[in-house]
């Protein structure tokens, strides 16, 4: 596999014989590699790299981000409490959330340390009755946005998150009234590899700033984007970032202020370190006009993206002997009864169908479907036709296995059922 060098046909045959199928693993070389790159972004008055913990919250890639040095970004209460249970500083954790926690989780998290940002009028309100006279800060929307697909897209008038940018003065009423202190800007405007469009979030973010002088810290999110199949580009950071801390030097001659800067890449940080092991379980085909189809034991309960956007995964087939095999396509479906259950969907399109080219493939084969670090165990369609959630396992430095969480039983599925 191409984005896990470590995942060779060896191993991979291994890690079913050991864990079975489907099964996460993840390459702590390329989590390692990815997490080094996030810390040397380019910044001109010191960084704060989070992790967005939501693309991948297990608690062993938390704690080797967190010994790596980065901090955490959290999307909810109970992602910070997770990120805590892991060993997590709670000041090492900044809240951006759709819905806040109740007063108490908020109270007991912001007593511990953790940062947050308002992301909404109401939010800022609360935060203000809640803890008046104290350091906040405020996402916006800036007015762009630049997601890979409409569902990604997170900024523009069509993005419900974060402060629309013209409501700026009924955010420093706000923060008035309850003698808050804006010390952070957070801005997150959705996926993106070009430079252009990084620089404008830039400058339309240190407009805020410029609205707002208690402020310190510009958070500009995460959104890189990774290039996971083999023709798409993976966002060079110190090409994009190196633009962007010229902003920031150039914001400093005009104001004097020199401000930090926060990244916070979910997607970057681990999505071409992980992958997806599944079996071929059964074959289809629909007939000279139709295709041919290979079921795997997994599907959208494990890797939903292709299902949920037409996102498109690099898959590999190993096969399970060594007689040679000629190449054929394939469309490549999970084990749900569902239609929708598709891992090769036309690009951005997942109604329709996108045969691909492998090696001609039998039952008791593996594939690999890589790219699957990010948005996969975190995002699954977990337990739908009562599959059990998938283990999750851990290529170390040295070569040794880790299972880094048990598949789930029957009883665990179960256990708050009456
Ligand atoms: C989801 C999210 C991120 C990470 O986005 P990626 O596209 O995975 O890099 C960062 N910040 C916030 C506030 C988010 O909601």
């Amino acid at each position: 596999m191409e984005h896990i060098p470590a995942l060779n046909r060896e191993l991979a045959f291994r890690i079913r014989e050991q864990f079975g199928t489907p099964c996460y693993v993840y390459d702590e070389v390329a989590l390692r590699r990815s997490a080094a790159a996030i810390l040397a972004f380019p910044n001109a008055y010191g960084l704060t790299a989070r992790f967005a913990m939501k693309a991948c919250p297990n608690a062993s890639v938390l704690r080797l981000f967190h010994e790596l040095g980065l901090h955490i970004d959290a999307s909810s209460g109970f992602e910070a409490l997770r990120a805590i249970r892991a060993g997590v500083p709670a000041a090492h954790i900044s809240l951006s959330t759709q819905q806040f926690p109740e007063d108490g989780l908020l109270r007991e998290l912001v007593g511990q340390g953790m940062s947050v940002n308002a992301c909404s009028l109401h939010q800022l309100t609360r935060y203000g009755r809640l803890f008046p006279g104290a350091d906040v800060g405020v996402r916006f929307n800036p007015g762009l946005g630049s997601g890979g697909t409409q569902r990604t897209n997170v900024g523009g008038p069509a993005s419900s998150f974060g402060i629309w940018h013209e409501q700026a003065d009924a955010v420093a009423a706000a923060l008035a009234e309850h003698g808050l202190n804006a010390f952070r800007v957070h801005t997150h405007i959705g996926s993106g590899s070009d430079p252009e469009v990084w620089l404008r979030a830039v400058s339309l973010s240190l407009n805020l700033v410029r609205r707002f002088p208690s402020v310190h810290t510009l958070n500009l999110g995460g959104g890189y984007k990774v290039g996971r199949m083999p023709h798409e580009k993976t966002t060079d950071l110190q090409v994009v970032g190196q633009p962007m801390k010229r902003e920031f030097e150039r914001f400093a001659e005009e104001t004097g202020r020199r401000i930090h800067l926060e990244v916070e890449p979910g997607t970057y940080a681990v999505a071409n370190a992980g992958a997806v092991l599944a079996s071929v379980q059964d074959v289809a085909s629909t007939g000279s006009e139709g295709y041919a189809f290979l079921k795997l034991d997994t599907g959208m309960t494990e890797v939903l993206r292709p299902s949920l956007y037409g996102a498109q995964h690099p898959m590999e087939v190993y096969p399970a002997d060594d007689e040679p095999r000629g190449e054929r396509e394939y469309i490549v479906v999970g084990h749900c009864c569902e239609s929708g259950d598709i891992l090769t969907p036309q690009p951005g399109d997942p109604e329709a169908l996108a045969p691909r080219q492998f090696i001609e493939s039998r039952i008791g084969d593996l594939l690999v479907i890589g790219g699957s670090g990010a948005y996969c165990a975190a995002m699954p369609a977990k337990n739908y036709n009562s599959f059990p959630e998938a283990p999750e396992v851990m290529i170390r430095l040295d070569g040794t296995l880790q299972l880094i969480r048990r598949r789930q039983t029957l009883d665990q599925m179960l256990e708050n059922e009456y």
